[in-house]
């Protein structure tokens, strides 16, 4: 059995003051209905008060990216290490806002795979084809090659740990969603890629989908056999949707 995951990611949102709202607003909602893992993903400036509210609580902490050097001269860098001393047990890498806005490669996010998993972090690693690349039928082949450059050298037990998004460009923040059939079609796909490179890994993965996921189509997503969860922006940033979200699992 995979472990159903929801992991909000609030992007560049949420100062100390907001930070502490949102998380008393989900600490105040109680641990879910379902057996749903619960992640929320502030940003840097914000993880440390965010470890200090949700310790011994239900709800585990992320970053939203990492650095693939242990430490040194890397201006505005955070490493693995540091992340560890606030409490961050998951960081999500390659989001398609850092591979369109900071150029980042397969080869980098792989980089970073490695040095987050020798740390002890999970990493939720996001993959997705932009719209032209969709309209060009051409999904399946970039999927594909983001999955293997991403996933490229991590052993069979790395691999276990890992966590994998699928998040179509053209869904995120845009209000527009892949149907349920959509979305189940790629994540299939990927887990028969995925078995490719270690049949047991492919198994025990968790894939999560990404894509202006909300309360309203949330369950019908998470009803799908190959999607494990969900990773949320926008709405992650108000209490109740975040909530209505893990409660639809
Ligand atoms: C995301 O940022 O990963 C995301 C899926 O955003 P949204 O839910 O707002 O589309």
């Amino acid at each position: 059995m995979r472990p159903i995951i929801i992991a909000g990611n609030w992007k560049m949102n949420g100062t100390i003051a907001e930070t502490e709202t949102l998380l008393q607003g989900l600490l105040e909602a109680g641990a879910p209905s379902s057996n749903a893992t619960m992640i929320v993903c502030p940003p840097f400036t914000a993880l440390y008060r965010a470890s200090q509210l949700l310790e011994g609580s239900h709800i585990a902490l992320g970053a939203q990216d990492m650095s693939q050097h242990e430490k040194g001269a890397y201006t505005g860098e955070v490493s693995a290490e540091m992340l560890l001393t606030v409490s961050v047990r998951y960081v999500i890498l390659g989001h398609s806002e850092r591979r369109q806005y900071h150029a980042e490669s397969d080869q980098l996010v792989n980089a970073k795979a490695k040095a987050a998993l020798s740390a002890g972090l999970i990493p939720i690693i996001c993959i997705g084809e932009t719209l032209t690349e969709r309209e060009e039928g051409r999904t399946e082949e970039v999927v594909a090659g983001q999955l293997e450059g991403s996933l490229a050298g991590l052993t069979a037990d790395q691999l276990k740990k890992s966590i994998l998004a699928y998040e179509p460009v053209w869904a995120i923040g845009t209000g527009k969603t892949a149907t349920p059939d959509m979305a189940q079609a790629v994540h299939k796909f990927l887990r028969s890629r995925l078995a490719g490179i270690d049949k047991e890994a492919a198994t025990l993965i968790p894939i999560l989908y990404g894509g202006s996921v909300k309360p309203g189509n949330a369950g019908d997503l998470l009803g799908q056999p190959d999607i494990d969860g969900a990773l949320v922006g926008g709405a992650s940033l108000k209490a109740a949707d975040f909530c209505g979200i893990v409660n639809a699992v």
